[in-house]
């Protein structure tokens, strides 16, 4: 695992790179401990001082998955976005074996401006961007299909949005199949 608070610490371009993404409180943390399952792997929000680094860890020496940092603090004043926005074009534009990014977005949230500014970002580098609706379980399936449905309106993301909850692990294989997919380039 290494930790990068600034483009001069990443790690040299080598495996394939899938990378994670999401407003704060959207189920980051929760998402990569129940992907990677190991707790310790991934910090949790709710702790003061946010994170703004760039985490890689490497995967069964085959693939990094890379946590990107959390956006939209209630409380962030508008140079720590900017500061966000730049080491994340930084990264993007590393020219990085970067095969994917998976976006969170909770399924309750209607999207904003910074949701649509990372799509953006995306969009224009011709990323694929894999949406993920967390806390699917706080839904009905009913309800969780409109709303995949206004979201994936609202987003356009390149690849199917996915409902998914860490509690009953709905969506958990197709993302990591969508995973595997991406870094064994088929
Ligand atoms: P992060 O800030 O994006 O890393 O978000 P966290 O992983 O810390 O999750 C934020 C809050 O949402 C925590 O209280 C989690 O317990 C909760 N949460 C995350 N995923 C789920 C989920 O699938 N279902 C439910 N019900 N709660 C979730």
């Amino acid at each position: 695992m290494l930790s990068a608070p600034n483009e001069s610490a990443f790690p040299a371009p080598g495996l394939p790179e899938v990378a994670i993404v999401g407003r704060s409180n959207a189920g980051k943390s929760s998402l990569l401990n129940a992907l990677v399952g190991r707790r310790k792997l991934a910090r949790t929000s709710g702790r003061p001082g946010r994170t703004r680094a760039i985490v890689f860890f490497e995967v069964e020496e085959r693939f990094l998955l890379v946590d990107l940092p959390g956006y939209g603090y209630a409380t962030a004043p508008k140079a720590e976005q900017a500061g966000w926005s730049k080491l994340v074009a930084a990264y993007f534009d590393s020219r990085r074996p970067l095969r994917g990014v998976i976006a969170l977005f909770d399924i309750r949230r209607t999207p904003d401006d910074l949701d649509q500014a990372l799509l953006q970002m995306l969009s224009d580098r011709s990323i694929a961007c894999k949406a993920i609706w967390t806390k699917a379980d706080k839904l009905k399936r009913r309800a969780q299909d409109l709303r995949s449905q206004e979201l994936s309106r609202a987003l356009a993301p390149t690849e199917a949005g996915i409902s998914f909850s860490v509690k009953t692990r709905q969506g958990r294989d197709e993302l990591l199949d969508w995973i595997e997919t991406r870094v064994s380039g088929r």
